[in-house]
């Protein structure tokens, strides 16, 4: 495969063809991500993505779900989209899932017509990066994008029959927003009605200005029970019937995962577990990204 840069994928594509068709995100001023920072951005030309569909169609026939990489492949114009989920079906008949991150600037930009379009041909799952529900948060970690927007977003992926996936990130408001944070976040999450939520942890990188703004005293980690009893309130927040969350992701100190709102007493009395001492929490040396 003609990878290039650092290949970011969700955990749940570990199995899948990864398929690389932009390089880079073409946001890339999240305060926190370090995935593509000083990658410049381009969609891949037609001769690498092609040598990469022939590669997959020689070598990976045992795995059933390509993954689209890299930060928001849904910036390529619909056409060119559709030429290349028409690709991969013809080429790689086994595969019957196609996944990929869609920023929300990105989704906006479609039609749901479109949309439908991408879902017949395959399209299976988008993976969107909610962060936080709290608009001021989002101003400072500058995702571009307030939470209008990624309902909006949502609602889109939804009236496409599209599988929508939204990651939150906890810690992500430092300690003096973390509460706002938490029942903002959740109360947006219940507006997108996403069919999977993933609450991560955030993991602050060197090569981010988040760094700086910790290095200058600019922003406080919450600590592992601020960040607890962020999860809490999240939870509590959310008002869905059904819904898989996960709390799972290596970042986590405490992994849970469960269906709201079947399992919200259950994940609510992990969590209680978790604060009172009665669970082991994952030491920093054991998270990861
Ligand atoms: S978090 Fe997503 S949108 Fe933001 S810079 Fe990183 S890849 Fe781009």
């Amino acid at each position: 495969m003609n990878y290039e840069g650092n290949i970011i994928r969700p955990p749940s594509e570990a199995h899948s063809i990864i398929l690389q068709i932009t390089v880079g995100c073409s946001h890339n001023k999240c305060t926190f991500c370090g995935a593509y920072k000083g990658v410049r951005f381009y969609i891949k030309d037609a001769a690498s993505i092609n040598d990469d569909i022939a590669f997959a169609a020689r070598y990976c026939q045992n795995q059933k779900r390509v993954f689209l990489a890299d930060g928001d492949a849904l910036i390529i114009p619909t056409a060119r989209l559709e030429e290349i989920f028409s690709s991969i079906r013809k080429n790689l008949p086994w595969v019957n899932r196609i996944n990929l991150y869609g920023s929300t600037k990105n989704i906006l930009r479609k039609t749901v017509g479109e949309l439908k379009r991408l879902k017949e041909l395959g399209l299976d799952r988008v993976y969107m990066g909610l962060e936080s529900g709290h608009e001021p948060t989002l101003t400072n970690i500058k995702k571009g994008v307030n939470t209008e927007q990624m309902i909006q977003a949502a609602e889109m992926i939804r009236a496409a029959g599209i599988f929508l996936s939204v990651t939150v990130l906890l810690g992500i408001a430092g300690r003096a927003q973390s509460t706002l944070h938490a029942s903002r976040t959740g109360r947006v999450l219940t507006k997108m009605k996403p069919n999977q939520i993933a609450a991560l942890t955030l993991m602050v990188l060197k090569n981010t200005p988040l760094y700086n703004d910790i290095r200058t005293g600019c922003f406080h980690l919450p600590d592992q029970r601020m960040l607890l009893e962020e999860l809490k309130i999240l939870v509590k927040s959310i008002s869905l019937e059904r819904v898989q969350f996960q709390a799972n992701h290596a970042s986590n100190y405490l992994p849970i995962t469960g269906r709201l709102a079947k399992d919200k007493k259950r994940i609510l009395e992990i969590i209680e577990d978790g604060l009172n001492g009665r669970l082991h929490l994952k030491a920093e040396h054991q998270r990861a990204l």
